[in-house]
């Protein structure tokens, strides 16, 4: 695939999904019934996770999606980030969950809170399927993290390597 195969499973799907489970009950237990909850997943690494986590939330919730594109390229972060998809929910009045594929040098989220929180949520908290845990203070921490990752490049479970490997089931180093 893209003339690469993967080294090491890092995650498998069944630690996957009974973390995310574990999340998911975690999340529902946070957050007051009958106050509304807009689970926003940042794309495209977060698909699957999102996908797998709002079924384990269980609360009334609204689902919608928002694309960050970093200015640079691929595998550092240039530190500006701008919204190519916005999502259309309003997040004013609303307890907004943020829900990230990987924290690796913190910049998107850092960038993005600051920007969401100025459209008067409720609530901004950041669920983060993985943190390499090697960047500084995030401007706000992650309330929930899947696992912390290890020091490599993971691809699978949504994460990609130039679009490659998105669909494996479970996480692994390249
Ligand atoms: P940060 O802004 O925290 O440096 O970067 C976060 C983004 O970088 C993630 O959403 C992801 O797109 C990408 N990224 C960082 N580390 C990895 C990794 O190990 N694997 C993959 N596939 N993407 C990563
Ligand atoms: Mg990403």
């Amino acid at each position: 695939m893209g003339g690469r195969s993967v080294q090491r499973v890092a995650f498998s799907a069944e630690e996957i999904a009974a973390r995310v489970a574990a999340m998911g009950a975690e999340i529902a237990d946070h957050y007051p019934r009958g106050e509304p909850l807009l689970v926003l997943g940042l794309l495209k690494g977060s698909f699957i996770f999102v996908a797998d986590l709002v079924r384990e939330i269980d609360l009334p919730l609204h689902v919608d999606f928002l694309v960050a594109s970093s200015y640079g390229n691929g595998t550092t972060s240039s530190g500006d980030v701008r919204l190519v998809y916005d999502p259309e929910a309003e997040l004013a009045g609303r307890h907004v969950l943020l829900v990230e594929d990987i924290i690796d040098s913190g910049s998107t989220i850092n960038r993005l809170m600051p920007l969401l929180e100025r459209r008067g949520p409720l609530s901004l908290e950041l669920c983060a399927l993985l943190h390499k845990r090697i960047c500084p203070p995030l401007v706000k921490e992650a309330r929930w993290v899947g696992f912390d990752a290890p020091p490599e490049f993971l691809v699978g479970y949504g994460l990609d390597h130039a679009e490659n490997f998105r669909h494996l089931p479970y996480i692994a180093s390249l």
